[in-house]
C-alpha cells in the first residue's frame, strides 16, 4: 500500500489524465461485478474509470449458466438478450441415481421464467462494451498493483503497470474491487477472508457435443462419488448447453469433512465415462484444457466497505454457498455499489458521505444475510459431508411440491412480498434465521 499526500478532489482528479489519471469513481476488474457497477455509475452520470488487467474477449473459468435472477439483472442493464448467441434454458434437470427430474424455473412477478447460458469469452465482453456504451472509461490491459492512500489510511486510488511495464497512478475518492476471487486489493487494504468459512473448488471443459449443445434444460448432477470410493461428491456435476454445437460440463465441490479436497480432474474423468457414447463427452471432442478456480462463497470477506473500498461480486465472497452461482450476484452487487456511491458523491466529503458508504454492507446484508447465514449452515452440515444426496433424495424427487420449493430455495428464487405457498415457506424459513450483524472497520 502507497501513501499519498493530499486528498484529491473529484473535480482535481477529472481534470489530470495522460500517466496520473482520475475519476470519480476506479472500479478495479471488468467481470461481471465490475462492469455491471461501471455501468451503473455511468447511467448515473458519474465519470467512472473501469481497469482491467486482461484485453477483451478473454476467457473466464465458469460454468456459463445464468439464472432467471442473473437474467433479471441483465434486462435490467438493457443488454439486448433477444440477440444471437444467448441460449435460453426453460429450467433444470436434476439426475440423481436412477432418477431425472425437470423442474422448469418458477412464474414470479420479480424474475423471468428462463435462464441463459453464454460462455464467458462473449458475456464479458458484452458486458463491458456496455458500461462504455453507457459512458464509462475502460482502460483493458492495465493491471492494478497497490491501492494509494491518504494518512489516514483512506484510499485515494490506485497504481497500475500495463504489460509493458509501464507503471501508471489513477486518483479517485471511491474505490470499488471487483477483482475477482484473488481479492488483491481488498487484501492490500487489511481486508482478510473469514478462515472459518470454506472455500469451494470447480473444474470445467468445453466438449463438441452436437447432441446436448441445443438442450432447453440446465443439467445437473447430484449423484458423483470420489473417484475408486462410496463417498458422495460435496458437490454436483454440471452439463450447460451453449447452443453453439458445445456443452459446458464440469463439477463444483467443497472441501469434504472427512475425505478433504476432491481430485476434480478424476472425478470428472469418472464420471464422464459414464455418460452415454453418443453425448459426445469423450476426449476427442475436447475443446482445450479442464481449468479450475475458486468459489469464495457466502460473503467470506469482512467488511464490504472500508476507507473508501467497496467490495464487490467474488472479491467480496459472494457466491451463494446454496449452488456455486455468482454471475448474477456479482451484477446485483455492482448495482447497489454503484448506487451507494453515487449518492455518496452527490453528498461534500466529511461524516454524511461516510455514513451513505456505510450504508453499501448494511444494504447487501438486508439482501442475502440470513439467507446466506442458513446456506453456510447447510454447507458445513449437509453439502460438505455428503453432497445433495440428503436433500434429493427419492421422496423429495417424487414430489413436484417438494423438488420446486428446493428448487427455488438453492436458487434464492421467491417474490416478496409473498405470492404463493412456496414464497410463504421460504421467506418464512429465512426470516428466522437470526441477522448477521454487519462488521465495520474504522
Ligand atoms: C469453474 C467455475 C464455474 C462457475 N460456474 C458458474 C455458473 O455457471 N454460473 C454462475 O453464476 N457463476 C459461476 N461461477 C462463479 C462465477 O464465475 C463468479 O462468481 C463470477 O465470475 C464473479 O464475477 P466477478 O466480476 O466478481 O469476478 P471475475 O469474473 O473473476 O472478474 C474479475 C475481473 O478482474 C480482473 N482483475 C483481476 N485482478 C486485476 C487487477 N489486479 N487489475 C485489473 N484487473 C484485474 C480480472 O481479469 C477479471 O476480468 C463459476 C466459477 C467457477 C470457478
Amino acid at each position: 500500500m502507497r501513501e499519498t499526500t493530499p486528498d484529491r478532489s473529484p473535480a482535481d482528479a477529472r481534470s489530470d489524465h495522460g500517466p496520473d489519471e482520475g475519476a470519480q469513481v476506479i472500479v478495479v476488474g471488468a467481470g461481471p461485478a465490475g462492469s455491471a457497477a461501471a455501468f451503473h455509475l455511468a447511467r448515473a452520470g458519474v465519470d467512472v474509470l473501469l481497469l482491467e488487467k486482461s484485453h477483451f474477449p478473454r476467457e473466464k473459468v465458469c460454468g456459463d449458466g445464468l439464472t432467471p435472477r442473473a437474467v433479471h439483472q441483465l434486462i435490467r442493464m438493457g443488454v439486448d438478450i433477444k440477440a444471437p448467441g444467448w441460449t435460453r434454458s426453460r429450467g433444470m434437470r436434476w439426475v440423481a441415481g436412477d432418477h431425472q427430474v425437470h423442474i422448469d424455473w418458477p412464474a414470479l412477478g420479480r424474475y423471468p421464467d428462463f435462464g441463459l447460458s453464454r460462455s464467458r469469452h462473449d458475456f464479458d465482453d458484452i458486458l463491458a462494451r456496455h458500461a462504455v456504451a453507457a459512458g464509462a472509461r475502460l482502460r483493458s490491459g492495465v493491471k492494478v498493483t497497490e491501492p494509494l492512500t491518504d494518512r489516514a489510511g483512506r484510499i485515494t486510488g490506485v497504481t497500475a503497470t500495463t504489460a509493458e511495464k509501464e507503471p501508471l497512478t489513477f486518483h479517485a475518492p471511491i474505490v470499488i474491487a471487483a477483482d475477482g476471487a484473488s481479492a488483491r486489493l481488498a487484501l492490500a487494504m487489511g481486508l482478510q477472508r473469514d478462515r472459518n468459512r470454506q472455500i469451494a473448488t470447480a473444474a470445467r471443459r468445453y466438449y463438441r457435443s452436437p447432441e446436448r449443445s441445443r438442450e432447453e434444460y440446465l443439467e445437473l448432477w447430484a449423484d458423483l462419488r470420489f473417484p475408486g470410493s462410496d463417498h458422495f461428491l460435496p458437490g454436483y456435476g454440471w452439463i450447460f448447453p451453449m447452443g453453439d454445437g458445445r456443452v459446458n460440463v464440469g463439477l463444483g465441490a467443497l472441501p469434504h469433512r472427512r475425505h478433504g479436497k476432491a481430485d476434480l480432474r478424476a472425478t470428472l474423468d469418472g464420471w464422464l465415462a459414464r455418460t452415454p457414447e453418443a453425448w459426445g463427452l469423450r476426449e476427442e471432442n475436447a475443446e482445450g484444457p479442464v481449468r479450475s478456480a475458486a468459489l469464495p462463497l457466502g460473503f467470506n470477506r469482512h467488511p464490504l466497505y472500508t476507507r473508501g473500498l467497496l467490495l464487490v461480486g467474488d472479491s467480496g465472497g459472494m457466491i451463494s454457498p446454496w449452488n456455486g452461482e455468482g454471475i448474477g450476484q456479482a451484477m446485483e452487487a455492482g448495482e447497489v455499489a454503484a448506487e451507494t456511491a453515487a449518492l455518496a458523491l452527490a453528498l461534500p466529503r466529511g461524516p454524511r458521505r461516510e455514513q451513505v458508504l456505510r450504508g453499501y454492507p448494511v444494504e447487501m446484508n438486508r439482501r442475502w444475510g440470513r439467507y446466506y447465514r442458513l446456506g453456510n449452515t447447510a454447507a458445513d452440515l449437509v453439502f460438505s459431508r455428503s453432497g445433495f444426496q440428503p436433500v434429493l433424495n427419492r421422496y423429495v424427487m417424487g414430489s413436484p411440491f417438494l423438488l420446486n420449493t428446493l428448487a427455488r430455495l438453492l436458487t434464492n428464487l421467491t417474490d416478496k412480498p409473498s405470492h404463493d405457498l412456496i414464497d410463504h415457506l421460504l421467506n418464512g424459513v429465512v426470516r428466522l434465521v437470526p441477522e448477521p450483524k454487519v462488521r465495520r472497520r474504522r
